[in-house]
């Protein structure tokens, strides 16, 4: 005796729409979610905007230790494929910069009031305020026990996300249900995240924000360099750029690689160009205290490290000469800021690992161990480029549990 014939056991975006195209099919469902309100994580994305999806989609942009699994999924599963299903519930897109998609409202709680009413519509049953503490493999399919008392179902759908953002309803159960499934896991690392240092210069800077590039060094090895903004914080350093870099960090660190960021202030003049510009600027007879002299070209906040860094001996700008200047040019194309931690899961956006993909079939989602057992959205070992990509793949698993 089956109560439904699927549950799906999570709210956020790969939840609703695997719902969503399940109802449209046919199938009985019933959506459970441990908040009091589904779709937290959308709400708060984009800054209340919700970067939808990118209409640049492309397998290098995801992330994970199996990338055929990834190019599967994404095939013939477009931007134009996830801009149809908003048209079908009445979203209308509208696009940013970079491909990146938002509702035309900027809305993000337009896209969960509608997501929300068109699950309905189906019939979809939606219980909210119900946590799923276990899951068991019966004969016919699964039981589960919830703080709403035992359900049962034939197909069950883990959507449960990733620990990324606890406040938001992030969390680990999911992967506890993979692996009394029998699943093995990829170690989970936050991604998306702000970065720490314990650098004691650092807190002087912060609030100082630059348009730079962080280029990461992993025990004196170039890695890879982001462009975009540099935030200094209080604990460390924060910014576009920084969210770019921090999967690759997360990782390095989990393996004890020391990380080290040489943050470029000024990408957008190259090492000559810089040390020329200097060099214009030393007026012979000036008295200028060097700080004073530097303030004409960076933020005041950040030239006491640069004096530091380049071991600038000159106090006055007539002492400067060609040797300082280079020293200086040096640093401030290369400020070097040890990193010792992340903000953890609950700064991330997004979780790098999970369940281990070559144990889920790319068409369906479907469990290659369990029969009618399915994993869709970020519990899987895929995450994306910031930009729209997690979302991306959170919609288009939901869509592929039917083939649609
Ligand atoms: C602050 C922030 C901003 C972001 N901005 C963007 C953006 O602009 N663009 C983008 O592409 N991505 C963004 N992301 C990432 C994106 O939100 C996630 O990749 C996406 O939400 C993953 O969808 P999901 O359905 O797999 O998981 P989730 O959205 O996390 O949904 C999982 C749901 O399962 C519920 N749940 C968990 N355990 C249980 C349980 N035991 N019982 C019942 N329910 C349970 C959770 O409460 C949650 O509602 C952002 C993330 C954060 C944190």
């Amino acid at each position: 005796m089956y109560n439904e014939t699927m549950i799906i056991i999570g709210g956020g975006a790969a939840g609703l729409t695997t719902a969503i195209c399940s109802a449209r099919e046919g199938r009985q469902v019933l959506l459970l979610e441990q908040n009091m309100k589904i779709g937290k994580k959308i709400l708060v994305s984009g800054n209340g905007k919700c970067n939808i999806g990118n209409r640049y989609i492309s397998p290098r942009r995801f992330h994970g230790q199996n990338p055929t699994f990834i190019k599967e999924v994404l095939k013939g599963y477009d931007f134009e494929v996830i801009k149809k299903f908003f048209t079908s519930i009445g979203l209308e897109l509208i696009e940013g910069r970079e491909g990146k998609m938002f509702p035309m409202s900027l809305q993000a709680s337009s896209v969960v009031d509608l997501l929300e009413y068109e699950a309905k519509r189906v019939g979809v049953r939606i219980v909210c305020n119900c946590k799923v503490k276990d899951i068991e493999k019966k004969e016919h399919g699964f039981t589960l026990r919830t703080t709403q008392g035992e359900k049962q179902c034939q197909q069950l759908v883990v959507a449960s996300g990733s620990p990324a953002a606890p406040h938001l309803g992030g969390s680990n159960a999911g992967y506890t249900f993979a692996a009394k499934m029998g699943h093995s896991l990829v170690p989970r690392h936050p991604s998306l995240v702000q970065l720490c240092s314990e650098e004691r210069w650092v807190k002087g800077c912060a609030g100082v924000k630059v348009a730079g590039l962080a280029k990461l060094y992993a025990n004196g090895e170039y890695i890879t360099e982001k462009k975009g903004d540099l935030l200094f914080t209080g604990y460390g350093i924060s910014g576009l750029a920084i969210l770019d870099l921090s999967r690759e960090v997360s990782t390095r660190l989990a393996n004890f690689e020391y990380c080290e960021l040489r943050l470029d202030l000024v990408p957008e003049l190259g090492k000559e160009k810089l040390t020329n510009l200097l060099l214009t600027r030393v007026k012979e007879n000036s008295e200028k205290p060097l700080s004073l002299w530097l303030q004409g070209v960076l933020n005041k906040k950040l030239i006491p490290r640069i004096l530091e860094q380049s071991k600038c001996k000159v106090r006055t700008e007539n002492a400067l000469d060609r040797k300082e200047i280079n020293r200086l040019a040096h640093a401030i194309k290369n400020l070097k800021l040890s990193i010792s931690d992340t903000k953890g899961f609950k700064g991330a956006e997004a979780a790098a690992g999970g369940i281990n993909t070559t144990e889920v079939d790319a068409q369906t989602m479907e469990s290659k161990l369990v029969p009618n057992l399915f994993f869709v959205g970020e519990i899987l070992d895929v995450d994306g480029d910031r930009g729209g990509f997690n979302f991306h793949f959170a919609w288009v698993s939901g869509m592929r549990v039917n083939n649609l």
